[in-house]
């Protein structure tokens, strides 16, 4: 079997010298029969002179062989650690574009087989080149997948990096939430809050199957659909576990490769996966912090928002207003209605409260019929007055209950800081629960501070 290099430049030697050599040996008989005198050819002489003539032919091909084979192949060798260090460029810290056909191709002007391995190294080079871009890129794109646990803000990165990648001019993702698709991250689109009812995009959200448009020249779509004249869109559902998620819309106002569908199949993957987790998070958190019967905070994540508030009040030399709310005879309505419709009025006793607080203020339910309101920056006024202003809207909501309406009253109790002197939020706390009690051994339905 022939290896490429075991002793290509001496056995080229032996055979160009020993051909040379036989070229010398049949000369003379040659000669005879072109009608050269027998005397002259058939001597030692004559046949020396062949012999060193077709060695020294031979010679002469070897050294030319090796000047021009051979100063062609220490070109490419030269060419080839250029080309690694470029490469190492792309996977390192450098420019990812580091192998431009300038850079890295051999210039092939040859149908030889020279020419055709030049053009075999070019397409390895390219080959190489793409694939440690796609690594390179692939890296940076999960270390960005892994910084993110809230869902909007990873759309938003995943967003800009694939348009970048892609070298694209719009896009959107869509993430699902409640049966809706809810746009988490847009760029260059316009109308966003309609591509979630957009039958294509719908279609490829069943599907679990990449849908790419191309949009014909003469379609007039600008302004309608994106800030530039889009020629493809390409909708890329967001599957995992072969459920989806929500979809990636990508436009471009170039047709796009086919090899983008591929490259974009692995990094919806690996965005699918991060958008669970951000998901999943969201609704651990939301879980955590949520009261399931009313929607507002339980009483842990209450107390710690109060003590974070109560902190910054004290630090920022602010004012904050605390509020016990507890029902009055809840037990009543418990047995005259049925638990069912009393978890109704504590829900309508929750909504009600806080349609009366501020943005920013909290509200949570911190046991059975007990609530909390935290009413950020209210001063002593502040707080009374918003605790009647509750109070007052709880007396006068008619919750129906079937042919019935339930009415109900609440006690709130009242704390104010700085006005109360306390050193912790559990001092204000005990200082409202002393009001509610008092409201409550006067008689009840009342807000004292
Ligand atoms: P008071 O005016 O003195 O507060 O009288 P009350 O009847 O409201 O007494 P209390 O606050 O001690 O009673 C709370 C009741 O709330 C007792 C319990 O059966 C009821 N309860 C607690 N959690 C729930 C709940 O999730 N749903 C319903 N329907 N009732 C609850
Ligand atoms: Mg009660």
């Amino acid at each position: 079997m022939i290896r490429i290099t075991k002793r290509v430049f001496s056995d080229l030697a032996i055979f160009m010298m020993g051909f040379g050599m036989l070229v010398g040996v049949v000369f003379p008989f040659f000669m005879v029969v072109l009608g050269m005198d027998r005397s002259i050819a058939y001597t030692l002489w004559f046949f020396t002179v062949c012999i060193l003539a077709g060695l020294f032919v031979g010679a002469v091909n070897i050294a030319l062989a090796k000047s021009i084979v051979g100063k062609r192949l220490i070109l490419m060798a030269d060419k080839m650690q250029q080309v690694e260090a470029h490469l190492k460029e792309i996977s390192g810290k450098g420019d990812e574009n580091a192998c431009t056909p300038e850079a890295c191709h051999l210039p092939v002007d040859s149908a030889d087989a020279i020419g055709s391995s030049s053009r075999a190294f070019n397409s390895l080079v390219d080959t190489l080149g793409m694939s440690l871009q796609l690594e390179k890129r692939m890296r940076s794109y999960t270390s960005m997948l892994t910084s993110h646990l809230e869902t909007s803000d990873l759309c938003k990165s995943a967003l800009s990096t694939l348009l970048g990648m892609f070298a694209l001019e719009g896009g959107a993702i869509l993430v699902e939430e409640g049966g809706a698709l809810k746009v988490q991250a847009s760029e260059g689109l316009v109308k966003n809050n309609t591509i979630g009812e957009n039958a294509v995009v719908l279609q490829a959200l069943q599907s679990l199957k990449r849908t790419v448009i191309d949009l014909p020249d003469d379609l007039l779509v600008d302004g309608v659909l994106a800030t530039f004249r889009p020629r493809t869109v390409v909708v890329q559902p967001i599957v995992y576990k072969s459920v989806s998620l929500g979809v990636i819309v990508l436009a471009s106002n170039e047709t796009i490769a086919d090899e983008m569908g591929e490259t974009l199949d692995l990094f919806s993957t690996s965005f699918a996966l991060a958008l669970h987790n951000a998901v999943t998070y969201a609704q651990i958190q939301q879980l955590a912090a949520v009261d399931p019967l009313t929607g507002i905070y339980n009483r842990r994540f209450g107390l710690s928002r109060l003590h974070e508030e109560f902190v910054r009040a004290v630090k920022q030399n602010s004012s904050i207003g605390l509020l016990m709310i507890d029902v009055d005879k809840f037990k009543e309505i418990n047995d005259a209605y049925g638990h069912t419709a009393g978890d109704r009025v504590l829900q309508s006793i929750a909504s009600t409260a806080r349609r009366q607080l501020r943005d920013g203020d909290i509200i949570a339910r911190i046991g059975g019929d007990e609530f909390m309101a935290v009413l950020i920056g209210a001063n002593r006024a502040d707080t009374l007055a918003l605790a009647e202003s509750i109070r007052r809207s709880i007396e006068e909501k008619r919750i129906n209950w079937g042919e019935q309406e339930i009415r109900t009253t609440v006690s709130i109790g009242a704390a104010s800081f700085p006005e109360q002197d306390v050193s912790g939020e559990e001092d204000l706390v005990e200082a409202a629960d002393r009001a509610l009690y008092q409201v409550k051994e006067s008689g009840r339905n009342r807000a004292t501070i």
